[in-house]
């Protein structure tokens, strides 16, 4: 069965069409300067990739391009064959603790969330939409950021201000990556090979969040009301002195608008360094003896250390630790310091098994306190397995309602 997974952001939409229960991706492709000129879409097939310059005047024309494509290459005979589409949704607040189909009630409550995820729900919005418009006997499940962290309790999820704001104003940590850090760690328990498992989740990339993970429930996580929080980024500040920001909005007299700016796109790595937001860039500043890359780095592993130790303390023990994302799965460099930096936990880097990038891996020497992993992240995959399960479940109950057995 053709199941689609779908990510759709302001002027964007990446898709993957996953044969399932098999898994097997069949295509995939992303939508560019959707609604802007000079728009295009780029489809992997086979191995190949191929870039087709088209008007795409919006979501629901690329949509529809995909439809055909998917058509001409024989993914699919009729539009039938797709029985379900899963959407990428950032933020599902407090309403959403599992994957949920997109009925109108549900879309209501993702646009109420707009407010706290104004760059993403929208998006989401009018790519569900799109979808539903072209292939209307679909089943539309919405997969959340947020919904994993549903588990974690009150005293973790509340910030220490006023109660009122958390119930008026639904402030209170969501955490984000959801979909990332439930799948390594449903991978890293496949490995261990039992599920009553105590694991830290570390996905590290432009982005980045930890998560501590008992028996594949959350119990906490790094980011909070919104992505800005937890660990230093690329370009965001992640935690910091909350009076820093009414201070320095005094100093440059600027408004709430551009201070989110400062603190989201031009703090992080980018901020300290001067340089990039990319560890690449950080890296290789290094290399040549820039000072102020050497300390963004050292800030940014020292955030990730000091996370994985909280969780450890929080957890009671850690059964594993497990790196992934873009540098979580590709900077040797970053992963080494952080494991040399927990050496106090009895953490050993097998620094031959270290040295690699995109797999999955053991990295630990055999007389580690705790194994740690690299595993690649596939949230398209988590999100086409949950859009199946919620798909499968759905026919089963249309089944016994046609048996007159419920
Ligand atoms: P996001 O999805 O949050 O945009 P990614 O997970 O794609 O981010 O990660 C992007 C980050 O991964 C960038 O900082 C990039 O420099 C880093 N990265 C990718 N490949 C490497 C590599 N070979 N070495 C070091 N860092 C890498």
């Amino acid at each position: 069965m053709i199941v689609l997974s779908v990510n759709a952001g302001s002027s964007s939409l990446k898709f993957q069409a996953f044969d399932m229960p098999e898994e097997n991706v069949l295509i995939s492709g992303t939508f560019e300067r959707i609604g802007m000129k000079e728009s295009f879409y780029t489809i992997k097939l086979n191995g190949e990739k191929i870039k087709k310059e088209v008007e795409l005047k919006n979501h629901e024309k690329a949509f529809e391009i995909l439809i055909e494509e998917l058509l001409e290459n024989k993914i699919v005979e009729k539009l039938d064959e797709i029985k379900a589409i899963g959407h990428r949704i950032v933020q599902g607040g407090p309403y959403f603790d599992k994957t949920a189909e997109m009925t109108d009630e549900n879309m209501k409550k993702v646009k109420e969330l707009s407010s706290l995820a104004p760059l993403h729900n929208p998006a989401a919005i009018t790519g569900i939409k799109a979808a539903k418009n072209v292939v209307p006997n679909a089943l539309q499940t919405g997969v959340f950021d947020t919904a994993f962290h549903q588990t974690i309790e009150d005293e973790n999820y509340l910030y220490p201000v006023p109660f009122e704001w958390c119930e008026k104003y639904k402030v209170r940590k969501y955490g984000f990556h959801g979909t990332s850090h439930k799948y390594v760690a449903y991978r890293m328990n496949e490995i261990l090979g039992r599920y009553n498992t105590k694991l830290i989740t570390c996905h590290i990339g432009n982005g980045a969040s930890i998560a501590a993970i008992k028996e594949g429930q959350c119990i906490n996580t790094s980011m909070g009301l919104t992505p800005n929080a937890g660990l230093m980024m690329g370009s965001r500040c992640g935690d910091i002195d909350a009076t820093v920001v009414t201070y320095m909005m005094q100093q440059l007299e600027c408004t709430a608008e551009e201070m989110d700016t400062i603190l989201n796109k031009q703090s992080g790595l980018l901020g300290i360094s001067g340089v990039s937001s990319d560890s690449r860039d950080i890296e290789d500043g290094m290399k040549i003896g820039n000072p102020r890359c050497t300390l963004a780095q050292q800030m940014f592993t020292r955030r990730i250390i000091d996370h994985i130790a909280k969780y450890f303390v929080e957890l009671g023990g850690c059964d594993a630790i497990v790196f992934t994302a873009g540098i979580g799965e590709n900077s040797v460099h970053t992963r080494r310091e952080v494991l040399d930096g927990l050496a106090a936990l009895g953490i050993k880097i097998d620094e031959e098994a270290n040295d690699c990038r995109g797999v999955e891996r053991l990295i630990t020497t055999e007389d580690s306190s705790i194994p740690c992993y690299i595993i690649p992240t596939n949230e398209e995959l988590m999100i086409a397995r949950d859009t199946y399960l919620l798909y499968q479940s759905k026919e089963k109950e249309k089944e016994l309602v046609e048996n007159e057995i419920i």
